[in-house]
């Protein structure tokens, strides 16, 4: 390798916003030919808002947002910001939470008054056996059911946009011949909805954190050569297994260590300029 090729690989980079890990992380990376993008943060804008509360019977929309939002609040998670401004915006004070536990890709569980309260997935509520006890809908939107002490109050749904810069980005990969992934632990019907959206080949949805490196190894098995592009603390390990793993700045510390290209601009039509900076640099070393 011609440590100047790479050098000079590492400067272009700089000035498009793509920071690269030294000339080593970029050597690693081989040729890619598959973009794995990981939705909720990535393509979308993981700024969520609640767009609709709907209490149990016998519970109120104030009621549910107390438990939620004080639950929601030790979680770094998009989902949970959303719940927690939602919260904060209608009721005067949230109690401090005891206890919090975040279950990756599910939800979280937290301590509020005394009580155990449990928020996330109807794939979290089913695991643990509570039945919601009214009507979950089925869309685009992101459904947050809460509980307390096992008992279902009421479900909250949250949704999130697509990043204007994600269709042409989509486009221009598919332009320079590569096939586009979806990666989600989110729900078929949202994931597909985004994908018709946004224009990639394939989605991978209700992927478990723990599992997100396990379809980077399987599409590596099958012969693929793999990007991935995330930011979650879920997304740590896939891009760890990548063989280029790209992080969005905004994303999460872990995001950002498992990473060997650090995307500086919100924008992910930097992810197409940085596969052909990597491809050009390693093209000139060769
Ligand atoms: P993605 O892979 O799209 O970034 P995650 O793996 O982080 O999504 O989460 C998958 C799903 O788990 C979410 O769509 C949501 O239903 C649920 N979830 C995860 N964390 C939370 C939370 N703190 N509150 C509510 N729901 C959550
Ligand atoms: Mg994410």
């Amino acid at each position: 390798a011609t440590p100047t090729a790479l050098m000079a690989g590492v400067g272009r980079g700089a000035q498009l916003g793509i920071l690269i890990k030294g000339p080593d992380a970029l050597e690693a990376s081989r040729k890619v030919d598959t973009v794995v993008l990981d939705k909720t943060g990535t393509v979308t804008t993981g700024r969520m808002t609640v767009t609709a509360c709907h209490p149990a019977p016998g519970r109120s929309r104030g009621d549910l947002l107390w438990f939620a939002g004080a639950a929601e609040a030790g979680s770094e998670h998009a989902i949970a910001a959303a719940v927690v401004t939602a919260a904060r915006a209608e009721l005067p004070e949230l109690p401090e939470i005891g206890e919090f536990t975040a279950l990756p890709g599910l939800g979280a569980e937290a301590i509020v008054d005394g009580r155990t309260v449990l928020v996330g997935s109807p794939r979290l509520f089913a695991e643990r056996g509570i039945t919601p006890a009214f009507d979950v809908p089925v869309g685009v939107a992101v459904p947050v059911l809460a509980a307390v002490d096992g008992e279902p109050i009421g479900l909250i749904e949250v949704s999130d946009v697509v990043k204007p810069s994600a269709v042409a980005a989509v486009a221009a990969l598919r332009d320079q011949g590569l096939r586009t992934v979806l990666l989600t632990g989110d729900h078929e019907v949202a994931a597909r909805a985004v994908a018709a959206e946004i224009g990639v080949d394939d989605v991978r949805a209700g992927v478990l954190p723990a599992d997100k490196a396990r379809v980077l190894d399987e599409l590596r098995s099958a012969g693929a050569r793999v990007a991935m592009v995330g930011d979650g603390i879920n997304d740590g390990p896939a891009l760890a297994t990548a063989d280029l793993g790209m992080a969005m700045a905004r994303g999460s510390d872990i995001a950002l260590r498992s990473a060997d290209v650090v995307l500086v601009r919100d924008d992910l039509r930097v992810v197409p300029d940085a596969i052909r900076l990597a491809d050009r640099t390693l093209r000139i070393i060769r």
